[in-house]
């Protein structure tokens, strides 16, 4: 059976993309630097962000993120002062190109994990979404961290273009040894919005509550725990909106930050940093918004992508829409 997780309130998540660059072009990508910024933070920029949000005595978990953020000539040198600085965990979200030697310049101590991204367990599939080339280097990139100690996670963002080569990940990563499968839903944010993405959104219940679960568990019995996004809820089972009740941060370049990462495409964030200090924006945010409470579940959802809602005959929502936040995982234990 598949595990809730639900939000932790004793922990820190926070997911920072210290560049928006990146030497892809993926088909479904979420970045959107008219909104987010097209700078490089400088070292000394990230490691004073980093002590704000190390300052608040809770376990935090950090999540380094781009663009690409092997780009960074430094992502060295930021894993290194994050250690120094208590983080709990340290995770390097990367498309496998692996640049500037990182796998060289950290050692398997100081990154908990450096978690790839692939969707396509062909080179056909993975490449006519990620770039032509992406499939030989991610799974190269995993090859090579494994071999040099490393613990490497994998996430397949499942849409209509691939969910049909999800039932051979289970044994590609147990070959590859990845030891952790993270499945998302693609989102319509960034280039996938507007773009005619659309028609290629899992957002079919019957499918996201058999495929699911079903390949979760088969990764399960090889040893590797799968999580992935709950979606949807009955609409008797209870709806968090993480914005309110965890600490999730996502920093950006231009050093907007917000709580909801559905919300990164609009002028909506909660915060911003200035002078290298946290501060609380003007109303309207995206906080007023979390407070809406609505029969469908999440807010957001319904504003951005209101196709995966379904209605009975007398108007009342089918099921709801969980926090995107929201997970089921599955071990084999
Ligand atoms: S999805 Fe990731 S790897 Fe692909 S273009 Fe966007 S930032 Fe780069
Ligand atoms: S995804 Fe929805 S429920 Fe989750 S934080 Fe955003 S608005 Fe709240």
């Amino acid at each position: 059976m598949p595990n809730t997780v639900s939000f932790s309130r004793h922990s820190t998540n926070v997911f920072f993309h210290i560049l928006t660059q990146c030497n892809l072009s993926c088909r479904h990508c979420y970045i959107n630097s008219d909104q987010q910024g097209d700078q490089i933070l400088s070292l000394e920029t990230i490691t004073a962000w980093l002590k704000v949000f190390a300052r608040s005595g809770k376990h935090s978990n950090l999540i380094l993120l781009g663009g690409e953020p092997t780009l960074h000539p430094e992502l060295d040198q930021v894993v290194k002062s994050a250690r120094h600085m208590g983080y709990g965990s340290i995770t390097i979200d990367t498309n496998g190109y692996l640049f500037h030697d990182i796998l060289n310049k950290v050692r398997p101590h100081e990154v908990d994990y450096f978690s790839f991204s692939l969707d396509g367990a062909t080179e056909a599939t993975n490449d006519a979404i990620r770039g032509k080339g992406s499939y030989e280097a991610c799974t190269a990139g995993i090859r090579a961290a494994v071999q040099q100690g490393f613990a490497v996670s994998l996430i397949y963002t499942v849409s209509g273009g691939n969910i049909h080569e999800l039932a051979f990940m289970p044994l590609l990563l147990k070959e590859l040894g990845v030891r952790r499968f993270f499945i998302q839903v693609m989102g319509l944010r960034g280039k996938a919005a507007g773009s005619g993405m659309e028609a290629l959104q899992v957002v079919d219940r019957a499918a996201w509550t058999t495929v699911i679960p079903e390949i979760s568990r088969q990764a399960a019995r090889l040893g590797i725990p799968a999580t992935y996004p709950k979606v949807f809820l009955d609409p008797d089972e209870p709806f968090e909106c993480a914005g309110l009740v965890a600490e999730n941060y996502f920093i950006f370049p231009n050093g907007r930050v917000y709580r909801c990462p559905l919300c990164e495409d609009y002028p909506l964030h909660s915060f911003r940093m200035a002078e290298d200090e946290l501060v609380p924006t003007e109303k309207i945010n995206e906080t007023d918004l979390f407070r809406l409470q609505i029969p469908e579940g999440c807010v957001m959802n319904k504003l951005l992508q209101p196709g995966n809602l379904s209605y009975r005959d007398d108007g009342t929502p089918a099921y709801k829409i969980a926090c995107c936040m929201l997970k089921e995982e599955i071990s084999g234990t």
